[in-house]
């Protein structure tokens, strides 16, 4: 379902634009029908109080949790979940109250540090079901107040679903702008998109390396804009949103973790409306990738913070579990608890 097909069932109910507004804030900030001054029933039309329950249980089983795996941390767990069709996504409930959901089943750019990127795409997830994703956070964690579009999939690929999901999540969601995080490869079209978004959320640039050859080669169908123009474009969309970049940047062990890249970096983001998140790598089994060494990692983090580029030293969330992105489905695919 989308949430456009949502818009005009509850239209189609007898509901005005403030009656619709109300039961999708109902919804995806998942308040009982009593909350608030007026309680929805005998507020809404009729008809459309008496098909709530039943919309509400539908929208309820958009996703359901298939398994749920707790990272050592006591902060974070990861959940599969089960879509309607049959197929799995990954969502991560983070530390510090937030969660990362998935835009896609599979994903087309290939990444070859990332089990998702192994399957290619197989259908993207409707705006519906990221909400859902978030609603279900939201049922684990009352306090959520972050989402990050990181987990499986390229939010640019499926771009409609995504920015749609964003407003909703940004109108009528509880969320400000620059706790939606919009995560990606790099597009032009994103680009050009999201600076007339009407939710204009926060950005994280998957950067991996400063190297064009390198970089086709580590994300093989991520749109050929070289490091150079995909900054140039992020810090212009972080300057006009008001909020700061994000670099990623996965270390994989004696692949972009060299003096050349660090020289790389400096040059690239120094000066920049950014920061760098540095993740070493998860290993992962078939992939052809070492995580690098912790300390080697603080070191590095802390020699590019020392020439000027704030960097970040971070563990993704739920590694212990299996916990780099797509690899909770791989590891069901073949019949692993
Ligand atoms: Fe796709 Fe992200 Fe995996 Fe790359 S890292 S293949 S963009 S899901």
């Amino acid at each position: 379902m989308l949430i456009s097909d949502l818009r005009d069932r509850l239209r189609a109910l007898g509901a005005n634009p403030a009656h619709e507004s109300r039961v999708l804030r109902h919804w995806v900030q998942h308040l009982p029908m009593d909350a608030g001054r007026q309680p929805l029933q005998g507020w809404l039309p009729k008809a459309l109080m008496d098909a709530l329950p039943a919309l509400m249980a539908e929208l309820d089983g958009l996703i359901a949790v298939r398994s749920e795996h707790a990272g050592s941390d006591g902060q974070s767990a990861r959940l599969l979940l089960g879509l309607q069709d049959g197929q799995t996504v990954e969502s991560v409930l983070l530390p510090r109250d937030g969660v990362c959901v998935s835009s896609q089943v599979g994903c087309a750019v290939g990444c070859r540090f990332c089990m998702t990127g192994t399957e290619g795409l197989i259908r993207q997830v409707g705006s519906a079901e990221i909400v859902a994703q978030v609603v279900l956070a939201r049922r684990k964690n009352p306090k959520l107040k972050k989402v990050v579009f990181m987990g499986m999939g390229e939010p640019s690929h499926n771009l409609a679903n995504v920015l749609d999901a964003i407003e909703l999540l940004g109108r009528e969601g509880g969320f400000a702008h620059k706790q939606l995080v919009f995560s990606t490869v790099g597009d032009e079209r994103a680009f050009a998109v999201l600076n007339t978004a009407a939710v204009k959320p926060a950005l994280a640039l998957s950067l991996h390396t400063t190297d064009a050859a390198k970089r086709a080669d580590l994300l093989p169908r991520a749109p050929r804009l070289t490091p150079q123009q995909l900054v140039d474009a992020a810090d212009a969309y972080a300057r006009a949103s008001g909020y700061p970049v994000q670099y990623q940047w996965t270390l994989l062990d004696g692949v972009n973790d060299g003096p050349e890249e660090l020289d790389g970096i400096v040059a690239l983001l120094q000066g920049r409306y950014g920061l760098l998140n540095m993740i070493p790598f998860n290993s992962a089994p078939g992939l052809p990738f070492k995580r690098p060494d912790w300390e080697r990692a603080r070191a590095i983090a802390a020699e590019l913070s020392r020439r000027g580029v704030l960097t970040k030293l971070r563990d993704s969330a739920g590694q212990d579990v299996d916990g780099g992105c797509g690899q909770l489905r791989a590891r069901e695919a073949v019949g692993r608890p």
